[in-house]
């Protein structure tokens, strides 16, 4: 899309002087802004007139858009004047200052005044709750202590020695604002930030409290019984309203979010309710069925290995889970069998491997080593003489 040209975009001539294009600017972009004006292209025009003013208010970049036109101001346009601060970003870090100037015009009244000494609540605070496997599958009641600011107990939050009373603040007339000077392209604006006499509480104290030293609150150890519900998982987390830091100007204290961080178990897995297990057995148990005793959170459990069981076969222990959080009743157990094949084989096993295999017609190596022990031997790594 064609750029248009920037002397158009604010409606004056090419020889405006500075005076007419700061006046064409502050009309346009206040009927464009897009907190005042809803039409679908309001936000785009008001970044148009925004650029162009940036451009035409500087008299080096003016300069060099009258000479070499929108080219002038891209950012990699070199012409001998040594850059013009980088197009978008340059442009990005304008647009906000700009949005402070804003306010000043229209004195907060839309809605987005501050005010200083309002009660705020405090901050929240995070605690980090390590469990075991079995504590999150179960819950516990558990006492968490941690540092907080807290109202301090000497003067009861007012910061003032007691006896004595904060007077209203003598630069803000207790608004906790006052008005400061700034200089912005438009020239000075009167803009209103935090009293710094009262950071904003609208109270001047007199004679301080010597145990908060005037800041009405103070850091302590505080603690708080938690009772962590059977079946949390690692990462989630439970607020505990009020629990948080202390307000400012006599707001609610903030809260607190404790965040589960569940150990890992040696043996199970668990995801959300269900719980998983896998079950080594041998060959001849899974050939000719067996009851195995299988480990679960809840104590060990007898299972039946039915005769002509496969491996990687899953079976259910209904109820051997964890606690479902939402809703009702237990997971389950599952279990997964796997089947080991035997190493080192004692004499009689080898014998009755091979009678097996034998009854099976499956054909088997006769010989006492495996592949590994043949190799040994024929280079004779070991360094002994085999005997025959
Ligand atoms: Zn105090
Ligand atoms: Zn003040």
């Amino acid at each position: 899309m064609a750029k248009r040209d920037y002397y158009e975009i604010l409606g004056v001539s090419k020889d405006a002087s500075d005076d007419e294009i700061k006046k064409a600017y502050r009309k346009l972009s206040k009927k464009y802004h897009p907190d005042i004006n809803k039409e679908p292209d309001a936000s785009d025009r008001f970044k148009e007139v925004a650029e162009a003013y940036e451009v035409l208010s500087d008299s080096q970049k003016r300069a060099a858009y009258d000479q070499y036109g929108h080219a002038s101001t891209d950012p990699n346009f070199g012409g001998g004047y040594g850059g013009f601060g980088g197009g978008a970003g340059g442009f990005d870090g304008f647009t906000g200052g700009f949005d402070d100037i804003f306010e000043t015009f229209f004195g907060g009244g839309g809605g987005r005044g501050r005010s200083y000494n309002a009660p705020r609540q405090g901050a929240d605070l995070q605690y980090r709750l390590h469990l075991k496997f079995e504590e999150a599958i179960f819950g516990k009641k558990e006492t968490i202590r941690y540092a907080r600011e807290e109202i301090c107990g000497t003067c009861d939050g007012s910061g003032a020695k007691p006896g004595t009373q904060p007077k209203t603040c003598s630069k803000c007339h207790g608004s906790g604002a006052m008005q400061v000077e700034r200089n912005t392209p438009f020239g000075r604006v009167m803009t209103q930030t935090v009293c710094d006499v009262c950071q904003g509480t609208g109270k001047e104290i007199v004679e301080k409290c010597q145990t908060c030293r005037g800041n009405g609150h103070v850091e302590k150890e505080h603690s708080v019984n938690v009772t962590i519900p059977a079946g949390v998982e690692d990462g989630q987390q439970l607020r505990l309203a009020g629990q948080g830091e202390v307000g400012s100007n006599g707001g609610p204290y903030g809260d607190l979010y404790v965040i589960f961080s569940v150990e890992e178990s040696d043996i199970f897995d668990r995801e959300g309710a269900e719980i998983y297990y896998v079950q080594p057995i041998s060959f001849a148990q899974a050939a000719l069925g067996t009851e195995v005793e299988v480990p679960t959170v809840h104590g060990n459990v007898k299972l039946k290995i039915p005769a002509g069981t496969q491996t990687g076969t899953n079976f259910r222990l209904k109820g051997k889970g964890a606690p479902r959080l939402r809703g009702n009743g237990q997971g389950d157990q599952h279990v997964k069998v796997t089947i080991v094949t035997p190493k080192n084989l004692n004499d009689k096993q080898r014998e009755a491997l091979h009678a097996f295999a034998e009854a099976s017609g499956d054909s088997v190596s006769h010989e006492e080593g495996g592949f590994f022990d043949k190799m040994r031997d024929a280079f004779n790594l070991d360094g002994k003489q085999k005997k025959k």
